[in-house]
């Protein structure tokens, strides 16, 4: 088969001996790829139709229109929800088509921080407390896009899985190789240890009920995969069920920068 993709693996036999085990995986290639193709076709043609209907829906005032509220109300969160999903959509298919991140900049990760910090309290309607930790001082390199996107994510799962009254800290730590982590921590309901390993899955979940309540499309994680991915970082979650959960995003030292701390360019 000229051409053929061949996955190698090589297997201890015996003391002496090993087997080399050669298996074409061309066509499992293939059909990831008309996979991928496929959710990114149809999300693209759901999103303009999805776009009139949540629009139109958007022009009623459900309070201008007692006698439809409840429904108005309901169909404006239903397809609120829709688009969310599609954009998720469309934002993993571009992910997943890219090997290699398409901007590289300086990241200024005190105003990351800033930004998270306020993005949570206005998810949270204060109904957390929200703090921020730097003991590394180090801006990242990367697409600030993409990074921002993830820790979003991270920081809105971790206000819809915590109680009001919960703590959520955002801390930026040093790690021990010369790299630093971007940690969200919080006092939340906690994940069972035998969900950790597929947490990162699209459409995994924990709980259906306790997510769907809360609003998630499900693939938050699954582009917190990706966009660390197309960064060289790893996710590490740790939890502890009625404590709280941890999601460590670690970045390589490669990644990492001492931070500008004034824009006046230096004196020569
Ligand atoms: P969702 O939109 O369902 O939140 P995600 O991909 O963001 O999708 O997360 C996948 C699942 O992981 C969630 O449904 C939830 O069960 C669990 N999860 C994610 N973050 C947390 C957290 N901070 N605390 C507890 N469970 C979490």
């Amino acid at each position: 088969n000229p051409g053929a993709t061949l996955s190698l693996r090589l297997i201890p036999y015996s003391d002496q001996l090993w087997l080399l085990v050669a298996r074409d995986v061309s066509r499992l290639l293939q059909l990831e790829q008309m996979r991928r193709d496929f959710v990114a076709n149809v999300s693209h043609e759901l999103r303009t139709p999805l776009t009139v209907i949540h629009g139109y829906l958007d022009m009623f005032d459900p309070d201008e229109h007692p006698e439809w509220a409840s429904m108005l109300s309901e169909m404006q969160r239903q397809s609120h929800r829709m688009t969310q999903l599609v954009e998720d959509l469309l934002t993993l298919s571009r992910l997943e088509s890219q090997d290699e991140l398409a901007t590289e900049e300086h990241i200024s990760m005190a105003s990351m921080l800033n930004t998270l910090r306020r993005e949570a309290l206005a998810l949270s309607q204060d109904k957390h407390h929200v703090s921020i930790e730097d003991t590394a001082g180090v801006d990242l390199i990367g697409s600030g896009k993409e990074l921002h996107s993830a820790f979003s994510n991270l920081v809105s799962n971790a206000i819809r899985y915590t109680p009001a009254g919960g703590h959520i800290r955002i801390a930026l730590t040093p790690d021990p190789d010369g790299g630093a982590a971007l940690s969200v921590i919080d006092s939340g309901y906690g994940i069972p240890a035998q969900h950790l390993p597929r947490l990162t899955e699209r459409f995994y979940r924990v709980s259906t009920s306790r997510s769907r309540e809360s609003g998630g499309t499900g693939l938050g994680l699954a582009i917190v995969k990706h966009v660390l991915q197309l960064h060289q970082a790893r996710l590490e979650i740790t939890s502890d069920v009625g404590q709280g959960s941890t999601f460590a995003c670690h970045f390589v030292a490669a990644r990492v920068r001492s931070r500008r701390t004034s824009s006046v360019p230096a004196e020569h």
